[in-house]
């Protein structure tokens, strides 16, 4: 079955893109814990997190650092804290969360709104901040 990550890998489904490269694409969460909470996935579909290749997972969490470094220059925070869930998604993906207390990373906590133009310019300056 083909995962709602996958139709947005390929651009079957919107998102507010951050980044990607041939293996690896991030995106900002739809229903985030705090601004810049972003995704970060393989483009394989592969649903456990830890059922990827050596390989692959540790590309992903480089790809996923490069990213974080990105979203600290453009939202104020103490550090980027980082999830893995995986309970309403079958297709591994790692959070990225900006946090300044431990409640910050909290996914009982009420998500966040924001405007489509808000996750834009958001995506938009994220996204210059890439460094791959
Ligand atoms: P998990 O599988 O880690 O428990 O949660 C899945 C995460 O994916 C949630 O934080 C949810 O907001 C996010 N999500 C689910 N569907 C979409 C979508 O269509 N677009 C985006 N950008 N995020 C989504």
């Amino acid at each position: 079955m083909t995962t709602i990550f996958s139709k947005i890998v390929k651009g079957e489904i919107p998102s507010y893109r951050i980044a990607e490269n041939d293996r690896f694409y991030a995106f900002l969460d739809i229903n985030p814990l705090a601004k810049g909470h972003t995704l970060v996935v393989p483009k394989k579909e592969i649903d456990y997190l830890f059922d990827l290749e050596d390989e692959l997972l540790a590309g992903m969490n480089v790809f996923a650092k490069k990213i974080a470094r990105a979203i600290e220059k453009v939202v104020p925070c103490k550090r980027i804290g980082v999830a893995v869930l995986g309970l309403e998604v079958p297709h591994a993906h790692i959070h990225l969360i900006p946090i300044n207390s431990e409640a910050d990373i909290s996914f009982s906590r009420p998500k966040l709104k924001f405007s489509e133009a808000e996750f834009i310019e958001l995506a938009e300056k994220i996204s210059k901040e890439v460094k791959l």
